[in-house]
């Protein structure tokens, strides 16, 4: 048992991240009010205590804290700004997936009205909220993610960045890109191997174990980044880099399936093998993303 008292919370947005978030707040014994701009998905979190407000501006006045979980940023403003005098004084949470651009234009509009404004990045999806695993990335307000810290560390890790509201996003945004072109990898994998009658899932179990292993190159690459000296200790060349993603795209091709996850990375490669740098490492490769 601990006594931390949580401050009352409005969720604004009960899709199944909202859902899930009000839940976890609830199930802690955190009062929560709920809104939603379709009715019908508040019954559950009723059930479980929460209070159902009817409108946005109704439901901001049950919380110190006011987490925004809705869409995307046009779904921010729509709902917000027609009650921007009722969040006044008011500490917002954004927990909507917004561009670093996008979170910073939502904290430079709360500071004109007078809102106190974190945003967060949620690693985890609804089944992970409250669970071992799920991690939620904050920027922006440092008075917000310390007063209500305790409450956070109920969805889930709680982690600061800064004071720049984009930088939360940042992270979120940077980290989806890797687990993205992972995913991209393993169809490629999965549609190779499925060419000869491997199903789907037999091939999930040997690539789990390779992906595990094969990220522990990251730390090395990201000190070779970090040092901009590609040409000492190569262990993989640009050239050797190319050679291979060529035979592995030739493989897909006689496979009769197509090679799209491999075509991003092997542009970076051969741009650099072009650009007359065949014999760096294949780290390197980032410098191609940031001479566009
Ligand atoms: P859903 O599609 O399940 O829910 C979307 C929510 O946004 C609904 O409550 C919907 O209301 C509301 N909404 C959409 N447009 C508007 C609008 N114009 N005005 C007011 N409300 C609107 O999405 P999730 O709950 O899964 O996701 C919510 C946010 O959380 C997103 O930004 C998502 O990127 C982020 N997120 C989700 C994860 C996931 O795995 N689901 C993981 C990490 C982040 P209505 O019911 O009326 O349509």
């Amino acid at each position: 048992m601990t006594n931390i008292q949580h401050s009352p919370v409005t969720v604004l947005g009960l899709g199944a991240m909202g859902r899930a978030l009000a839940a976890a707040l609830l199930k802690a014994g955190v009062a929560a009010t709920v809104w939603n701009r379709s009715p019908g998905k508040e019954a559950e979190l009723v059930a479980a205590g929460a209070v159902s407000a009817r409108a946005a501006g109704q439901a901001v006045g049950g919380g110190e804290l006011v987490v925004t979980v809705l869409l995307d940023h046009a779904s921010v403003h729509e709902t917000l700004d027609p009650i921007a005098a009722e969040l006044r004084g008011k500490h917002w949470l954004n927990l909507t997936s917004t561009s670093p651009e996008q979170s910073r234009e939502l904290a430079a509009w709360a500071s004109g009205h007078g809102i106190d404004f974190l945003d967060g990045g949620i690693m985890a999806v609804p089944d992970m909220i409250g669970a071992e695993g799920s991690s939620i990335l904050y920027s922006g307000s440092q008075a917000i993610f310390d007063a209500h810290r305790p409450t956070l560390e109920l969805l889930g890790s709680a982690e600061y960045f800064g004071t720049d509201a984009g930088l939360a996003a940042l992270w979120d945004f940077a980290l989806l890109s890797t687990m993205y072109a992972m995913f991209g990898g393993f169809f490629q994998g999965a549609a190779m191997v499925g060419s000869a009658g491997v199903p789907a899932s037999e091939f999930a179990t040997r690539a789990a174990g390779w992906v595990a292993a094969m990220s522990q190159m990251l730390p090395a690459y990201g000190r070779v980044i970090d040092t901009g000296d590609y040409t000492s200790d190569v262990f993989q060349d640009l050239v050797f880099t190319k050679t291979a993603l060529d035979t592995l795209r030739q493989a897909a091709f006689d496979a009769g399936i197509t090679a799209e996850p491999l075509d991003g990375i092997a542009a970076l490669v051969d741009r650099q093998v072009t650009d007359g740098h065949g014999a760096s490492a294949f780290e390197r490769s980032i410098e191609a993303l940031r001479g566009q």
